[in-house]
């Protein structure tokens, strides 16, 4: 007989914000043939992160971004990525040259129990597995590091991070696991600067911009030159100001209330039930509501949309494994938890 199915906070996340999703990925294992860049940005920096953590190597960090977009040459968004990376890791290198945290653990993983937190019983259907981003000890207190990349952090930013759930829950698991008590979290905020390469002027353009501001010229005539593309040392330089400013990082650190773990053990409970009964009714309904939740259509939009055709599955979707999460560092971007 085979034991428990393993799962992840994920998973249950996307049970309560949209049922049919969590049927699409985690029962018919579908994930859409285009990932989303900012998960895809969100695993090179979390990459980068462990390097840096580990080894304190800024070349080895650097080495690694150069891999990660072999294609910078030919491919726009690879060429984007790879600049925001580089500047993103040298500025976060000389903002924290040393740390007043110790790490203890990296990227660890850990596979736990799912407890009925009213009679102590555990799951016989389901285990909670899950990767921190960092275990890290100051004085004798232990915090789990949380990497964040965020557009911008203000009051709001901030204040979310209360609702960020599933790093409490990894708490508890943590604590119960690899026994360590865990004091809080450091969420560690990098921005991602919103500045573009200046891509120059075609020849075309140029003429045009010339030809109107010749006929506003009192002459007839304009001195104008063309704008060339911006190299991508002045572009580095550009990125690399940007980066020096003190609100592109920042650290924050969450003292967890331990009356959370127990509301949390409860919830987790819940959700369990309801998964069990949705499967053996076979009734994963949809949430309309949260199909543009992240302003953007969800990734199974197609899908639902076309009643679930096999045409739709076979052009947009492909099927991979649940739980990359486990596999892969793609739990740094930006989307909310729970
Ligand atoms: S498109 Fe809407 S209903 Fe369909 S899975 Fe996504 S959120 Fe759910």
């Amino acid at each position: 007989m085979s034991g428990p199915v393993l799962t992840t906070y994920s998973m249950w996340s996307l049970f309560r914000n949209c049922r049919k999703a969590c049927e699409w990925r985690y029962i018919h294992e579908l994930v859409p043939l285009e990932r989303d860049h900012n998960l895809s940005f969100g695993s090179l920096i979390h990459e980068c992160l462990e390097i840096w953590h580990r080894d304190r190597d800024l070349p080895a960090v650097l080495d690694h971004i150069d891999r990660a977009c072999p294609n910078r040459a030919q491919d726009e968004r690879e060429q984007r990525d790879w600049h925001l990376a580089t500047a993103m890791m040298k500025g976060y290198a000389a903002r924290y040259p040393t740390e007043e945290f110790e790490v203890v653990a990296l990227e660890k993983t850990f596979e736990g129990k799912i407890v009925n937190p009213a009679t102590g019983a555990s799951s016989r259907s389901f285990v909670l597995a899950g990767r921190v981003d960092g275990i890290v000890r100051i004085g004798d207190e232990h915090f789990l590091l949380e990497h964040k990349t965020a557009s911008q952090i203000d009051a709001d930013y901030l204040e979310r991070l209360w609702t960020d759930f599933q790093i409490i829950l990894y708490a508890w698991y943590v604590e119960r696991t690899l026994g360590l008590r865990i004091a809080g979290i450091i969420y560690n905020i990098l921005v991602k600067a919103r500045l573009q390469q200046g891509r120059g002027e075609t020849e075309a353009e140029f003429e045009e911009r010339r030809r109107k501001l010749a006929a506003r010229s009192k002459t007839g005539k304009s001195s104008a030159r063309r704008r060339l593309p911006e190299s991508d040392e002045a572009f580095q330089e550009r990125l690399a100001a940007k980066y020096a400013e003190p609100g592109m990082f920042h650290r924050e650190t969450l003292y967890i209330s331990r009356d959370q773990f127990a509301a949390l053990q409860a919830e987790l409970w819940e959700l369990t039930q309801a998964f069990l009964d949705a499967r053996r009714r076979g009734a994963f309904y949809w949430n309309t509501a949260f199909c543009f939740h992240y302003r953007r259509p969800c990734a199974y939009f197609p899908l639902c949309r076309s009643g679930g055709s096999p045409n739709v599955i076979e052009n947009l979707y492909r099927k991979v494994p649940p739980h990359e999460e486990l596999r892969d560092g793609s739990s740094c971007e930006e989307a909310p938890a729970f």
